[in-house]
């Protein structure tokens, strides 16, 4: 087959119809998570000043040093399409001194992320995340809230077998402290590691804990674990967020290696995904954590936040093969069939006074053919047609024509609207 001249970006694609529903389904339940847990809408450009991502997300991360769709601007600045949504967050935050209104806030956001890694399936160049942050407050209570909004929604739209992956990766106390076990760990088994492992034992040892390499796993299984290294206070705050959870009988599995990768994260991080053939194809759902010293980092007063987002995309992947019900708007009770230039002219006025009074009319008004119009009013279930044909237009009269019975009124063409009315109201 000939390829297009132009196709859309590799990675990126387009969103027909035919997901919209599902696309639409996700954001009612986001809304309706958002408004029973008290978050609120908020949403950032797309580019931001890139120096935002190679602070707040960390140099030396994967985000960073290979996926940022970075330019020049003519005025010479450097701008990035957003890789994740947190960091510009966070900025917001600081920026509109969200930290005078009362604490903690909770905000969710809902739009296209982009990251240039290498597509496969469920990873994509341009995808769609949701995701649900509270900052202002530092209670395993709020990690526990977020984990719970993302489990809720995915249960909600009948994912089953999901698994909540946990793990607490310390803060700027303790973790320093357990690099240093790690990457001497490492150090003794480096001829086992990959190259890129080589070169990551020697900037951050704890990106070696999430290395897909099978040879790197092997060295990792064996490693020491942060929870085993956690100062008092994280230790604390994690046995909170476990009892939390037992509390609400949420199923977790503990991940000693789940590291996730972007440095902002402390204390508490966390995935969600579906335990299935093609759950395990499409990867983690949800990811997220606590990000205490994010604010700071990036020029604020230190702030705690707790928060996480899902991939839009790999959770549509999933939902196809459920059996899930969509509402669907009802058809129009009436549809307009016209023929002739003139009424067509007219019938168009009759649609706009139609929309005045908001009642939604169907029409097809690049046909000529009048049998294939009435067709079409058969098959979407109309109760009326309204027929302007030539000689109707001409006269200034419309047939109305009840698609039960098939009785045919004619009524002046300025009262049909009103006429409808009526009938409708029966
Ligand atoms: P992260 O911001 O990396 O924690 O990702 C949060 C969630 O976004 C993941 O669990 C995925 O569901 C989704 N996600 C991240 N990167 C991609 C990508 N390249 N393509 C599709 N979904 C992604």
């Amino acid at each position: 087959m000939k390829k297009n001249k132009f196709q859309s970006p590799t990675g990126m694609h387009d969103i027909l119809p035919e997901d919209q529903k599902y696309f639409r389904k996700i954001y009612e339940l986001c809304e309706e998570m958002a408004n029973f847990y008290e978050f609120e809408r908020i949403e950032t450009p797309i580019l931001e000043d890139t120096e935002l991502f190679s602070r707040g997300v960390g140099i030396g991360t994967d985000i960073v040093e290979k996926q940022m769709f970075t330019f020049k601007t003519r005025g010479g600045d450097y701008l990035t399409l957003r890789p994740e949504g947190t960091a510009p967050i966070v900025r917001a935050y600081i920026e509109h001194g969200m930290q005078n209104l009362p604490q903690p806030l909770k905000l969710w956001y809902f739009g296209p992320y982009f990251r240039a890694e290498r597509p496969q399936f469920g990873r994509y160049r341009q995808f769609w995340q949701f995701g649900f942050e509270t900052i202002g407050e530092e209670g395993p209570v709020i990690d526990v809230q977020i984990i719970q909004v993302f489990y809720n929604l995915l249960k909600e739209l009948k994912f089953k077998n999901l698994v909540v992956a946990l793990n607490s990766i310390g803060c700027s106390q303790c973790r320093p402290y357990f690099k240093k076990i790690l990457a001497s760990y490492f150090r003794n088994r480096e001829s086992s590691l990959c190259a890129d492992c080589g070169r990551r034992l020697r900037e951050n040892p704890l990106r070696i804990l999430d290395c897909k390499e099978e040879k790197c796993q092997m060295v990792v299984s064996q490693a020491p674990q942060m929870l085993d290294h956690l100062c008092e206070s994280c230790h604390r705050h994690f046995k909170e967020v476990l009892e939390f959870f037992d509390d609400l009988s949420l199923p977790y599995a503990l991940s000693p290696y789940l590291v996730r990768g972007l440095d902002y994260y402390t204390k508490t991080v966390f995935e969600i995904s579906e335990d299935s053939e093609e759950g395990k194809k499409v990867g983690a759902l949800t990811g997220g954590g606590r990000y205490d010293n994010l604010a700071r980092i990036l020029g604020g007063k230190p702030t705690p936040g707790c928060g996480g987002a899902s991939g839009i995309e790999r959770i549509l992947i999933l939902m196809k093969g459920k059996k899930l019900r969509f509402s669907q708007s009802p058809f129009p009770k009436i549809f307009l069939a016209q023929l002739g230039d003139l009424a067509k002219r007219k019938s168009l006025i009759l649609v706009e006074e139609f929309r005045k009074i908001r009642i939604p009319v169907s029409e097809s008004l690049g046909r000529d053919s009048l049998k294939a119009q009435l067709n079409r009013a058969n098959r979407i279930g109309a109760k009326f047609a309204l027929i302007l044909g030539q000689k109707e237009a001409l006269e200034g009269s419309v047939i109305i024509k009840d698609m039960e019975t098939g009785r045919q009124d004619l009524v002046k063409f300025e009262k049909a609207v009103e006429e409808m009315k009526k009938r409708l109201k029966k």
